[in-house]
């Protein structure tokens, strides 16, 4: 086995490594690097490796951290496929579609307003192509991904559909495993099952976003997320809460649902205004099977779980019409729109509207890469850039970390050691998509329990 690390090696964004075994290349997760956009464009645009000698993609889940380069691999000429669950299929499609909407648009800004001429990385058809050659997997069903490899997903408890993956082979009479982690969420977040672990595998890919930190508990930023509500609000102010439009949105509404049916937020207007936030409910709604079904709220709308994200404040705001139209009532509201990381999408109109105002607040309830306007805004920088224009950041800023959909340095050790238990051969553990500071504590953390550990610069590669 030789393993090649041709992203989020080192970083959090483009998450892709390369499996070669036996003459055949199966390529974990073809993510896009995130970032600024100097940096990301030249990255974007060189493959992982030549297509024609890919053999097959195993994805985890459908960030777009993970996911959002295959388009631009089936682009270039890919044409095997794309192993992944049933949910992570269904959100791809309504997420590529709009990663290749989002990557048509900034080129048409480039060209209009600096005169670069820039190519979309991919277009709409190249998702539709794609589409056509995923094969969606249940959880724990065991399927051959190239002619001797065999793969099966386990829950990651991430985001919904995202997986675990373990690839086993049979070499000299011994079965061999590799295991992915994918990005292990946490037990107890919202809607989603629990972080599953892998077992009996010989090695380890595993991430470590938050490996220098614990979060506080996902009962603890209910709380939190119901303070923050009733603070600003009582200042007349608006909450604007920048969301990945899949998962985290969803959450935070169910969320809001739990804490309007306990009395604990006043009756505003809650306003998801991202057409993707509406298209991948409309996804959860779609998979209501792999629900957490050890949730109070999930039980008690069993009969129709779907129903989950439906009561009298909420307003999906899909078109730009509605949208507008929400931002210019007057009096307090909570505004959940994309993108995650204030990198683009309808929350930076809402930022050029109301960042300016000291009665507002600045939710920040995800991670913030480096040289994103969601990491400047948690800084707390004065100004910031919105379209390119300089606006006085007076609104309150708030963090909430204990919204993440990851698993914080505890529970990565603990997922690991879960593995371990059942895997007596397990000899290596790659950190991947992790900013160096947090894998350099993980592995500090992790060799201590015993681990042989290592966090591989960008293409590095390691022969088993
Ligand atoms: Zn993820």
């Amino acid at each position: 086995m030789r393993l090649q690390f041709v992203g989020a090696a080192r970083e959090v964004t483009g998450s892709a490594h390369l499996v070669h075994l036996d003459g055949r290349t199966i390529l974990l997760d073809c993510g896009l690097f995130q970032g600024r956009r100097s940096e990301v464009n030249a990255k974007n645009r060189r493959l992982p490796y030549a297509v024609d000698r890919i053999d097959a993609v195993v994805l985890s889940h459908a960030h777009i951290d993970h996911a959002g380069r295959l388009p631009f691999l089936v682009k270039e000429g890919y044409t095997g496929p794309v192993h992944c669950t049933p949910a992570t299929r269904d959100l791809c499609e309504v997420m590529l579609a709009d990663s290749a909407h989002i990557q048509e648009k900034d080129a048409d800004f480039l060209r209009r307003h600096r005169k670069e001429l820039v190519q979309p990385l991919y277009a709409l058809r190249d998702v539709s192509t794609l589409m056509n050659q995923m094969r969606p997997h249940r959880y724990r069903e065991r399927f051959e991904v190239v002619p001797g490899v065999w793969a099966r997903y386990m829950d990651a408890g991430h985001i919904l559909g995202s997986a675990s993956v373990t690839l086993e082979w049979e070499e000299d009479g011994t079965m061999r495993r590799l295991g992915f982690s994918g990005d292990v969420g946490r037990s107890g977040l919202a809607i989603i099952g629990d972080p599953e672990p892998l077992e009996d595998v010989d090695w380890m890919i595993m991430e470590s976003t938050y490996g220098d930190r614990d979060h506080t508990s996902v009962e603890g930023a209910r709380a939190e997320l119901g303070r923050v509500v009733r603070e600003t609000v009582g200042r007349g102010g608006r909450v604007l809460i920048p969301a990945f439009a899949v998962g985290r949105t969803q959450e935070l509404l169910y969320n809001l649902h739990q804490l309007h049916d306990a009395g604990e937020i006043p009756r505003v207007p809650i306003v998801i205004d991202s057409p993707l936030a509406s298209e991948a409910t409309a996804v959860f709604r779609e998979n209501t099977t792999i629900f957490d079904v050890s949730e109070a709220m999930v039980r008690k709308h069993d009969k129709d779980r779907a129903a989950i994200f439906d009561f009298d404040l909420v307003q999906f705001t899909p078109t730009v019409e509605e949208s507008k139209a929400m931002m210019r009532r007057s009096g307090p509201m909570i505004v959940i729109a994309a993108s995650g990381m204030v990198e683009a999408g309808r929350i930076l109109h809402h930022l050029a509207y109301s960042a300016g105002d000291p009665r507002s607040t600045v939710l920040i309830v995800g991670f913030q890469a480096e040289h994103t306007l969601g990491r400047r805004i948690v800084e707390r920088r004065e100004i910031i850039k919105v379209f390119g224009e300089e606006i006085p950041l007076r609104a309150q800023v708030e963090v909430i970390n204990g919204y993440s959909a990851h698993a914080d340095r505890t529970g990565l050790a603990s997922w690991l050691d879960a593995a371990r238990a059942s895997s007596p051969r397990l000899a290596d553990v790659f950190l991947v998509h992790g900013e160096p500071p947090a894998q350099d504590a993980l592995a500090a953390r992790l060799t201590e329990r015993g681990y042989a550990v290592s966090a591989p610069e960008p293409g590095t590669v390691v022969t088993r």
